[in-house]
Formats: structure tokens, C-alpha cells, sequence
């Protein structure tokens, strides 16, 4: 993309001014943006820094210890793998003009067993953000798929997400410590920690598009910060105005709101000092979610009680309406080339029909309805196919055989059926 308008044209031209990344930055950086481990695979340990392999024969299998080599401290771990390559991005906090400038390094460390390890560190991104919250993303171009960065090429002004994906360039890096912040951050909170929050994120919340951010950096709040930058809201902004009066910092934002919303269920005041500022959070929260666990696993059994209540209930009344309505036809039996077509004449049997014939005269309902009559039909004790008739047409409405299919008798069975209707016209007559 070409710069276009005139803060486009400026922020190029800064960008070019950048220095280059120093050499205490890359120091930094490769320190702190990768793990330090020392792998073992039996006797032989391996360093991810220097590459060199020793014999330990304390059988050290966690915890640290110090490589002998380059005498980094490293983090013991059992394993067989002989190359460890990683990636990282190391974020550099500038400020240039009067933009606040996020520059963001993408950094590889590729180590071998007994090779010596090799780093890649290269600038891909500046996320150039002015205090009135505008943002302008240079940087280089990249694959298709999320930061496939095509490092041969050079960065360029690029458009910063899209409604999809807005701020597709936030990049969460290890920020180095020597940061430079515009006035109106500084005055805002920011010093030289995120607290978590991915740089240019928390830029933007103290920059205005975030209420609480600014509040809650401001009285060190930075558990409660970081689970308010990703959450998005504060359900309760007043229970954390009562810890900051009871100089009460808050260990854990995500379970602490989790509590608040406990509070709320067990209609404990949120106004209160005594419920609000917790001794022991945890305690508290998992006292209180043990209760609701409790009195939910209370209500889920007696909502099962009233359904099996109601559902036998119904079963009876059913069962009452489909007594009366079979009566004039037990006894039925229409026999003609072999086929012998009998009415279902109780519930049981309705129940053993489905479990043959798998469809759906049971499960359905079938004997509820007062207009319907089902017959079995059968041939040698044998199931052919379930018949209903409607009582008020005394039209045959289906003749179905296992599994909702017609059988090969389908035609001789309905023939049947339409020669005896005149008795079961009779027979519902009387
Ligand atoms: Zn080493």
C-alpha cells in the first residue's frame, strides 16, 4: 500500500529514521524470549542455549541446574528430541513524533544436540498508534495463514485488519524494559509493565476505548486489568472501587468475578466491604460454589421428580382413554390367505410391536389417540406389518412393516383390510 494521506506519508518517513534493533536488545531477547532447557535422555544432557552435550550422572529429572558450558541456568527436562526450535517475538516500546510505536521482532532460536545454536531475529511489524487512538500498521508481507512472514521482502504500509479481524497485527510480544511512553500514556498509568495484556490492546484501552483500564492500572489492579482488557466488562465496577478503599488488591480477576456473580446468586450484598474483600478468594469462592453446586443438584432432582410425576400422569390417563376406546374390538380377528390381522389391544403390546417392527407406534403415542385403531397384522405368528385405521373416515392411514418399509404382503394385507372394514364399522357402531 502507498502512503496516501499526510500521517501516512510522516509515519513512513519516522520509520525509516528508526534505529536499528541494538545489541543489548537482541542480548535481551534472547534471554528472555525463549525457555532455557537442559534435555536428558538418560545419562546425556544437552544445553538449548550452547548446543553442548555432557554426561550427568545424578539423574536429575526436574528443577534447574547450570550448564557447564555457557553456564546458563537451564530447566531439566526428561526427553529424546535433539533439536528444539522456537519462535517468539520481542516488542520494542518507542515513541517517534508524536506517535507511540510498537515495534515487534520476530525471533528464532534453532538448537541442536551438540551443534551450536543459531538465532534469527528480524523486524516485521511497527504498530504506529497517536494519541487520539489512530493506528497505522507497517510491515512485511505475509503467506496466506496467520504469520507466515515473508521475510525477504521489505516492510510497507499495510492496512490494519478487517472487519472480521480487526487489529489483526497485535502482536503479544516480550516487551523489552527500556520503554518509552507518550505523555498522555504516562499520565494514564502506563509505566514500563503490560501486566499481561498484549502492548497494543492496553494501549488502546488507556487511550480511551477501555472505561476501566486507566482506573485499574492506577490502583494496581493488575490481575483484575488483565481479566477486564480480554473479558471486555466489569460486572461489578463498584466492588472494585470498594477494594481499592480498603487498599484490598485483587489476586485473581477471572476468579474473583467469578465470585461476585456467586454473591450475586446467593443475594450477599456487593456493596459490603466484609463479602467484597475477601481474606482467602479462593476459600471463599469455592465454599460458595460448593452451595450452589448443591442446592442446583437439589432443583435438577426435583425438576426430574415433577417430569417423572408428569409423565406418569399422563401415562395412566392414556392408558384410560385407550381402554375405553378398545373395548369394542377385543377379540377382533380377521383371518383370510393365511393372514391373521388382530387389534393391539393393550399398552403392553403396543410397547413390544415397536421393539419388533422399530418404528414409531409406541414412541408416538399411538394408543392416545382416540381416532386411531392399530392392528398387527401376522403370518405364522410371524409380524408382517402394523396397521392404522382411522376411526372417524375408517380409512386405512398406514400399513407399515419393519422399520417404516413395506413388506412384500403390503397389497394382500391392505386388500384384507378393506374387505373385513365393514366389521370394524360394525363393532365401533355398537
Ligand atoms: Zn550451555
Amino acid at each position: 500500500m502507498k502512503p496516501r494521506t499526510k500521517r501516512e506519508r510522516l509515519v513512513v518517513e519516522l520509520s525509516s529514521k528508526l534505529p536499528a534493533i541494538t545489541e543489548a536488545q537482541i542480548r535481551w531477547g534472547k534471554k528472555h524470549c525463549f525457555p532455557h532447557n537442559a534435555y536428558r535422555c538418560k545419562d546425556e544432557m544437552w544445553c538449548s542455549e550452547c548446543g553442548k552435550m555432557w554426561v550427568d550422572v545424578t539423574g536429575q529429572k526436574e528443577g534447574y541446574i547450570k550448564c557447564p558450558y555457557c553456564g546458563e541456568r537451564l530447566e531439566v527436562k526428561v526427553s529424546r528430541k535433539t533439536k528444539d526450535n522456537a519462535v517468539s517475538y520481542l516488542t520494542v516500546v518507542t515513541t517517534s513524533g508524536d506517535f507511540q510505536v510498537l515495534r515487534h521482532f520476530y525471533t528464532a532460536r534453532y538448537a541442536r544436540k551438540e551443534r551450536d545454536t543459531h538465532y534469527f531475529i528480524d523486524e516485521v511489524c511497527q504498530q504506529w498508534i497517536t494519541s487520539d487512538n489512530k493506528e497505522i500498521v507497517i510491515a512485511k508481507a505475509m503467506n496466506m495463514g496467520c504469520r507466515g512472514w515473508i521475510h525477504t521482502t521489505d516492510m510497507s504500509l499495510k492496512q490494519s485488519g478487517n472487519i472480521y479481524y480487526p487489529h489483526s497485527y497485535d502482536i503479544d510480544g516480550y516487551v523489552y524494559p527500556k520503554v518509552n511512553v507518550l505523555p498522555i500514556l504516562r499520565r494514564n498509568g502506563l509505566r514500563t509493565s503490560f501486566h499481561g495484556v498484549t502492548p497494543a490492546v492496553l494501549i488502546r484501552g488507556l487511550l480511551g476505548e477501555n472505561k476501566y483500564a486507566e482506573m485499574l492500572i492506577k490502583t494496581r489492579q493488575y490481575s483484575m486489568l488483565e481479566f477486564y482488557m480480554y473479558r471486555g466488562g466489569l460486572s461489578h465496577p463498584w466492588a472494585v472501587n470498594i477494594c481499592n478503599r480498603n487498599g484490598y488488591i485483587i489476586k485473581d480477576g477471572s476468579m474473583y468475578d467469578d465470585y461476585l456473580r456467586l454473591l450475586d446468586y446467593f443475594h450477599l450484598d456487593t456493596h459490603n466491604a466484609h463479602y467484597v474483600c475477601p481474606k482467602d478468594l479462593k476459600k471463599a469462592h469455592d465454599e460458595l460454589l460448593k452451595r450452589k453446586q448443591k442446592i442446583e443438584a437439589r432443583e435438577r432432582m426435583e425438576r426430574e421428580r415433577i417430569e417423572r410425576m408428569k409423565k406418569e400422569k399422563e401415562l395412566k390417563r392414556n392408558i384410560a382413554v385407550f381402554w375405553k376406546k378398545i373395548q369394542p374390538f377385543l377379540g377382533l380377528q380377521i383371518k383370510d390367505e393365511g393372514i391373521v390381522i388382530c387389534p393391539l389391544e393393550s399398552v403392553t403390546q403396543y410397547y413390544q410391536e415397536w421393539k419388533t417392527m422399530h418404528h414409531c407406534v409406541y414412541n408416538c403415542a399411538y394408543y392416545a389417540r382416540k381416532e386411531s385403531l392399530v392392528l398387527s397384522a401376522r403370518k405364522n405368528g410371524k409380524r408382517l406389518e402394523t396397521i392404522e385405521v382411522n376411526l372417524n373416515t375408517f380409512k386405512i392411514v398406514q400399513s407399515r412393516g419393519v422399520c417404516n418399509e413395506d413388506s412384500k404382503y403390503h397389497k394382500q394385507i391392505i386388500r384384507i383390510m378393506e374387505n373385513n372394514m365393514a366389521e370394524i364399522i360394525r363393532r365401533a357402531a355398537s
